[in-house]
């Protein structure tokens, strides 16, 4: 067997010209910005959370006895899982891990579905990933919920923090260090650095759609909180809950360094992200869902771009490996790459 990192290169070199152990110039970098978060950059941001969450609570009762229209549904939930599978199979199991190898239209298409699920820009959202797996649940660990301690309210500060607080720190993870190959990459750093352009496309895809069809500004308007702001939310939520519930709670049948769980609940909704231990005991394994019953949607769309020629050498788990990682008297069950 070969020995396969955990994530692609994390190199403490600067992978262009410059001063050693410098820091590349701006322009170079995937995010506008450069590696410091701006205060205009902070308040986008809570304004970017806090919108869709209030859009997210005031849903309820609007749908209530008025009805939803079919045409709000689709809208909601094909552009729900569409920048969910970019996020899950493109931004992770791609971009961070290399759990498959892509052609070229396929990878720029997935670094434009992920972007679309306003998640920041894709150099940051690889970089900090990577961190995420380098230190899970130690110290440098930029999301842990067991950041604060073990205590009952240590470790409610701390979900609190893995779930969403993080977002607002202040300290990046260096792009150069830990997303070399994504900023050579013009594309890739060119759909990063345009993360306002992908943001602005999302919401307003929508309401045109839905304007469109009924031929109304209420259309228009009605598909806009359905299928960009509540939209958005839940995918905000159910991405962050990774994070955060997934680190303090769930099954832990592998052997991992860290707390990460297996939640079987959020499987349809984080399209197969949820199985967060097996991921974490093996990260650059295309399923997540690895044993009976296990649903993961991401692995069943990486099969269908391989067996349409577009991706290859996908890493698909196989028994004896998944058996190494098992943990004591947990007999693992595994599921190769034709099931769902
Ligand atoms: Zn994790
Ligand atoms: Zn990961």
């Amino acid at each position: 067997m070969t020995t396969r990192p955990d994530v692609i290169p994390v190199t403490t070199q600067p992978q262009e010209p410059g001063p050693a152990g410098a820091e590349p110039p701006p322009e170079l970098l995937g995010t506008r910005g450069g590696e410091h978060k701006r205060s205009l950059e902070q308040i986008a941001l809570l304004l970017f959370i806090c919108l869709p969450f209030l859009a997210l609570l005031a849903a309820v009762p609007l749908a209530w006895g008025r009805g939803l229209s079919l045409l709000d549904v689709g809208l909601m939930v094909g552009m729900y899982f569409l920048t969910c599978h970019g996020v899950t199979v493109g931004f992770h199991r791609y971009f961070t891990h290399g759990s498959f190898k892509a052609n070229r239209p396929l990878r720029v298409a997935l670094a434009i579905a992920g972007s679309l699920a306003v998640e920041g820009p894709i150099v940051r959202w690889v970089a900090d990933h990577r961190r995420h797996h380098k230190f899970s649940d130690a110290e440098g660990d930029p999301h842990s919920p067991w950041r604060y301690g073990e205590t009952l309210p240590a470790l409610l500060k701390g979900l609190f923090w893995a779930h969403m607080g993080w977002l607002f720190d202040e300290e990046q993870t260096p792009q150069h260090k830990y997303a070399p190959d994504l900023i050579k990459d013009p594309a890739i750093r060119r759909i990063s650095r345009d993360f306002w352009f992908w943001t602005m496309l999302s919401l307003v895809l929508p309401p045109v759609v839905g304007g469109l069809v009924t031929m109304s500004w209420y259309g228009a308007f009605t598909a806009f909180f359905w299928g960009s702001l509540v939209r958005v939310a839940l995918l905000h939520h159910v991405t962050w809950s990774i994070n955060s519930i997934c680190h303090a709670v769930g099954k832990r049948p592998f052997k991992s360094r860290d707390r990460s769980g297996n939640v079987w609940w959020l499987a349809v909704l984080s399209c197969g992200e949820s199985w967060h231990n097996l991921h974490h005991a093996d990260p650059t394994s295309a399923r997540h869902g690895v044993l009976r019953g296990q649903v993961d949607s991401s692995a069943r769309i990486i099969r269908w771009f391989e067996q349409a020629g577009w991706a290859h050498d996908v890493r698909w788990p196989d028994a004896d490996r998944i058996a190494a990682r098992r943990a004591p008297d947990n007999p693992a069950e595994v599921v190769g790459k034709e099931a769902a």
